[in-house]
């Protein structure tokens, strides 16, 4: 069977036009519906609220170092610890923290991470309140090969798995252990590999081996996770497991939600939010950990705030139902809108800041939207965080824009305005029903969820006109989700830039609002562009204002980077770390960005081991992995270049890699 028969047949198996199922409600928030699964005094799933965790970072050996890591991660909220064994020494070891953390009064549930060592997981399994194994890897050593399997090897395969996997199900369900099937994108077997592909359907199919055999012995203590550092890849195998497990008559498990090598800051956290927050508004997710390059104790605040969103989601203003769903959830595909001027059609989706309430912004103070004057050289320069418009509201710029920037004004300033070409109006639905006095080429109308029914008629048919669409509903992403399936039924493709806006509030819940709300919308192909506005805004604070606009310019670009819809700086898919991890990954990180920031739409793979690393990497052009002491392998894709080079010449080594790789330039020293 060729590679393009496997994909034909894994295409009529995941129909797209299939009744979507992988959710109780497109329009009313509501959590699925799922089994009660017991760790310890903790209960995930089931009518319980979501629960936090994260993992530590220090060497499973290192008994002291975890305990204080464990207390530092627990007082940040996290309800669950997972721990690395990676051999029988560090799961007996699980014994002296978890009596350590109990002798200082802490009886958070610990869970064990396994990769490779069923023989580690049937030790910490008597001894933790849950495991995690990976279906990649509990029986199965991946030799990255395409084996071509008959039936019969197939089912030989699954056979062996069997015999491997049952003795730790059984002690699970002797000592009341709970289990995470954890599949990860980066590490499917080569069995699942040489069948599926390293698709969605794919990463179901690896946990739902493990998972028959868990229900042939009616264990049901489970959790199952899909995890991946492709957002787009992550949340559709999470939407199609729920399908599947409806379809094939599993019991409805609850899911562990998570990105993995996320990165850190800002981008860690955006990309984290596209890839949770997506599934978490449609009511999917029972447990939360959110992978970053950072300490743990950072983690658990941002799942907080990522679930906190939900506490009372369910009063939402209703959103009309809908009788048919025109968007695949399995698959990505854009919705199809004409081109604009730069806007829809085959342009990359635009960023639009809304500087509105910040009156005579100077020429200098634009570099908050990566637009740059050098005044020794008379001439604009923009970094790659270059907005492509400006919403300027009722404070019209006073100074000619650069080549690269445009302008939006509300429609009454626009009408005043001597240069009307370059600056585009914007427009009320009021406004827009009864101007005949448009600009030629482009208009934006702003259009609440609620005035979309009543405008389809005034749009259909026109050529000029860019909608900027936005909600003021709790149930932000559904009510405007709702609204895009609206034009698309009315046969309406004008583009439409998705805008939300926030109050005065931290940059981390706009990062993470933003990459929900608009995220979980690109993941489906909606939207040519984002919007990010401030509310209640304080006129008199214009450095404040300065600084929203700025994190709102990066936000947006970094939003869309993460559902993969517009790449416009480097993407490092680095690890969270764990006890396996052979260099300081923070550190490391921060030293390769230093050198490798300007790299647009390069990905780097940043991991801390090689038992893992290769694999999780995923799609990284280039990767440096951990590999021994003070030593690291350098990868191009997934083929080894350097083995063992001494860290302190690995970043030049990288560089030289990527610049034999060809996609090295010089960095231009234009601020970012
Ligand atoms: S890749 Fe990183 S987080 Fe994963 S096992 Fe290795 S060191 Fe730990």
């Amino acid at each position: 069977m060729t590679f393009n028969d496997r994909r034909m047949e894994i295409q009529d198996i995941v129909n797209p036009k299939e009744e979507v199922n992988y959710c109780d409600s497109l329009v009313a928030y509501q959590r699925r519906d799922t089994i009660e699964v017991r760790v310890g005094d903790l209960i995930i799933g089931g009518n319980n609220p979501i629960v936090v965790q994260s993992m530590t970072t220090v060497d499973t050996m290192d008994t002291e170092g975890s305990i204080a890591q464990c207390i530092r991660m627990i007082e940040s909220g996290c309800q669950l610890i997972r721990i690395t064994a990676p051999s029988i020494k560090e799961a007996q070891n699980l014994k002296n923290i978890k009596e350590g953390l109990a002798a200082r009064g802490y009886h958070t549930p610990m869970v064990a991470d396994i990769h490779f060592t069923p023989n580690a997981a049937e030790v910490a399994a008597k001894i933790v309140e849950k495991v995690r194994i990976n279906p990649g890897n509990y029986a199965d050593k991946k030799k990255f090969e395409v084996i071509e399997y008959t039936d019969e090897t197939y089912r030989a395969e699954l056979e062996r798995i069997r015999e491997r996997f049952l003795p730790l199900v059984k002690i699970c369900k002797e000592h009341g252990t709970a289990m995470r099937i954890g599949t990860n994108h980066g590490s499917l077997s080569d069995r699942i590999m040489s069948r599926y592909g390293d698709t969605p359907l794919g990463m179901v199919e690896s946990a739902l081996e493990f998972l028959r055999i868990c229900e042939d012995e009616n264990f049901f203590n489970i959790v199952i996770s899909m995890k991946s550092s492709n957002t787009q890849v992550m949340v559709q195998a999470y939407r199609l497991l729920v399908q599947k497990l409806r379809e094939g008559g599993f019991k409805p498990y609850p899911l562990h939600l998570g990105v993995t090598e996320a990165g850190d800051g800002e981008d860690g956290r955006v990309k984290s939010a596209v890839g949770i927050g997506t599934l978490l508004e449609d009511g999917l997710g029972d447990t939360v950990r959110v992978s970053l390059t950072e300490d743990p104790e950072f983690e658990t605040p941002v799942a907080k705030a990522l679930v906190d969103r939900y506490a009372n989601r369910a009063a939402h203003a209703a959103i009309n139902a809908l009788d048919d769903y025109p968007i695949s959830p399995f698959e990505y595909n854009k919705r199809q809108s004409k081109e604009v001027f730069n806007l829809g059609g085959t342009n990359v989706p635009r960023v639009i800041v809304d500087i509105a309430a910040i009156e005579d912004i100077s020429v200098k103070e634009l570099k908050n939207v990566g637009h740059f004057y050098l005044p020794e050289l008379d001439k604009w320069k923009m970094n790659d965080l270059g907005c492509d418009y400006v919403y300027s509201g009722d404070h019209p710029i006073q100074f000619m824009l650069p080549n690269g920037l445009k302008e939006i004004m509300r429609y009454p300033s626009w009408l005043k305005s001597i240069e009307k070409e370059n600056k585009f109006p914007a427009f009320r639905l009021a406004e827009f029903r009864d101007e005949e006095n448009l600009h030629p080429v482009l208009n934006f109308l702003f259009l609440q969820d609620t005035e979309v029914k009543g405008a389809i008629r005034l749009l259909q048919g026109r050529q000029d006109v860019a909608v900027i669409l936005f909600s003021d509903n709790i149930h932000n992403m559904s009510a405007l989700r709702r609204s895009f399936v609206m034009l698309i039924q009315a046969k309406i493709d004008l583009p439409v830039i998705s805008s939300v806006a926030y109050p005065d509030q931290e940059d981390d819940k706009t990062m993470l609002f933003a990459a929900t709300d608009v995220g979980g919308l690109l993941i489906d192909g909606l939207g040519d562009g984002i919007m990010l506005s401030l509310r209640n805004k304080k006129a008199d604070d214009r450095q404040g204002l300065l600084s929203t606009i700025k994190l709102h310019n990066s936000v947006s670009f970094g939003v869309l980077q993460a559902a993969r819809t517009r790449m416009s700086k480097t993407e490092y898919i680095s690890c969270p770390s764990c006890g396996r991890t052979l260099f300081d990954l923070q550190e490391t990180t921060a030293m390769i960005r230093k050198r490798t920031d300007h790299l647009k739409g390069v990905k780097i793979g940043i991991m801390g081991c090689i038992v893992n690393g290769p694999g999780e990497m995923a799609d990284a052009d280039y990767g440096y992995v951990g590999s021994g002491k003070d030593k690291i392998t350098l990868y191009k894709g997934k083929e080894v270049v350097k083995r063992s080079v001494p860290s302190e010449k690995a970043v030049d080594e990288l560089i030289n890699i990527i610049k034999q790789g060809g996609q090295w330039i010089e960095p231009d020293g234009v601020e970012s």
